[in-house]
């Protein structure tokens, strides 16, 4: 790295270096991954016959929108699935989830939660916010869906043995699954742990598969070989070019089903002006492979850094990784603090701005921030999270290109090396 742009201090400039080094196995198999993936996503825009009047786009009804119809066919493709809905009228992640999940469920139906405890922004569209006494208007126990939960076991892994026990026993008609950790220190799961617990449902009962995938998309050579998929644009599929949306793929039956409720019934994807954004999605689509394989890179090297600087990450820096989420061990609130306004002075946007420590609904505790972010909430560019309390651990993201992100976490960590100057 060259000293006339940044002053980053000697010992963070020497951890730097022997962290590539440490990282080097891992960044060539990402950029194996990065490869496969960016062709198979390239395939699927050639085979559908991607044209530029496709990215128009069109308005009011939105009746005949051949790009949005093909953005489905690549994304659908791209996912490995039958069909997909991609959309910029998903407002969210969460309501993404929650358009699949009304779509898929009846009053009197129940779910079965197989990760632990949701993410928490879902326990409210379940009911099952204990904040609320899961009094939560509008959830989906509020229409008379039932709610129950197999807790991973003690190694972070799938209960599949009392998930299948469950499934013979009761009538469970969608079977949950979130493949990232979200904010706690469980590993993510595999593809693979995800398609062995689908494999034991199929052979027990016909409930749905249905996986959160968010910040799982791209970061294996398939994804989960589930009934439905559900993420958000503005994390790993959106490519850092979508300014919001989401995605629901699977079994084209389910798809219809959630394109009913998306719309409504009997229009379901007939509709939907596009007013332009269709460029947005299919470009997003397109760079998301690559720019994921940005985002682990910057996510190894952020655990391989640390660890010089002798903290621990989750994973560590030779793990096998199944999502984007990088979580450092930092030990005090001082560390966590420094650490986050470091990688907001180290981003592209809002550089200036001190990130300082909230009172954050729903969290027992201050939450501190950093998100230089072109796109608001974006978490496929580089940003963190974390919550002071134990385990003082901040849980960092993205990273749009390597060269910008490793300068990001640099920036952190010299923020977080200075403390003790
Ligand atoms: C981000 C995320 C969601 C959805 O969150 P939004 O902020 O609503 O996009 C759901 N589940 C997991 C695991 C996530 O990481």
């Amino acid at each position: 790295m060259r000293p006339e742009l940044f002053h980053f201090s000697g010992r963070v400039l020497s951890a730097a270096e022997a962290a590539l080094g440490r990282a080097a196995g891992r960044f060539a198999r990402i950029d194996a991954l990065a490869e496969y993936n960016q062709q198979k996503v390239l395939k699927a825009f050639i085979d559908n016959k991607v044209a530029e009047t496709d990215l128009w786009g069109s308005t009011g009804y939105g009746y005949g929108d051949a790009g949005r119809e093909k953005a489905d066919a690549v994304c659908a493709r791209a996912l490995g699935t039958e069909d997909a809905l991609i959309r910029y009228t998903f407002t969210s992640g969460t309501h993404t989830l929650t358009v699949a999940l009304f779509g898929l469920l009846r009053p009197g139906d129940t779910m079965l939660c197989v990760t632990g405890r949701p993410y928490d922004t879902i326990c409210p569209v379940m009911g099952i916010d204990e904040r609320t006494d899961g009094k939560s208007p509008g959830s989906l126990r509020d229409f008379g869906v039932g709610y129950r939960q197999v807790d991973l076991t003690p190694d972070g892994k799938i209960d599949i043995p009392a998930v299948t026990d469950i499934l013979k026993k009761d009538k469970i008609r969608l079977v949950y699954v979130q493949r990232s950790r979200g904010y706690s220190l469980r590993p993510s799961l595999g593809v693979d742990e995800i398609n062995r617990l689908a494999a034991a449902v199929r052979e027990v009962s016909g409930a749905i598969v249905f996986v959160d995938n968010c910040y799982g998309e791209f970061v294996e050579e398939s994804e989960p070989d589930a009934d439905v998929l559900v993420g958000s644009l503005i994390k790993n599929p959106g490519g850092g070019v979508a300014r919001m949306g989401g995605y629901i793929a699977g079994k084209s039956e389910y798809v219809e089903l959630c394109a009913y409720r998306m719309t409504a019934p009997s229009l379901g994807r007939e509709v939907g002006a596009t007013l332009g954004n269709d460029r947005e999605v299919l470009l997003g689509l397109f760079h998301a492979p690559h720019v994921v394989g940005e985002a682990l890179k910057t996510a190894v090297f952020a655990a391989a850094l640390f660890e010089e600087l002798g903290f621990k990450a989750a994973p560590s820096s030779l793990e096998d990784r199944h999502d984007i989420v990088q979580a450092l061990l930092l030990e005090n609130s001082e560390n966590l603090i420094a650490f986050c306004r470091g990688l907001q002075a180290g981003s592209p946007v809002d550089s200036f701005l001190t990130p300082e420590p909230w009172d954050m609904p729903g969290y027992p505790c201050k939450v501190i921030m950093a998100a230089g972010t072109f796109t608001g909430g974006s978490s496929i560019e580089l940003s963190g999270d974390a919550p002071l309390r134990e385990p003082f651990a901040v849980w960092m993201q993205g990273g749009l290109n390597f060269a910008a992100g490793k300068t990001g976490v640099m920036s952190a960590a010299d923020a977080v090396v200075s403390l003790s100057r």
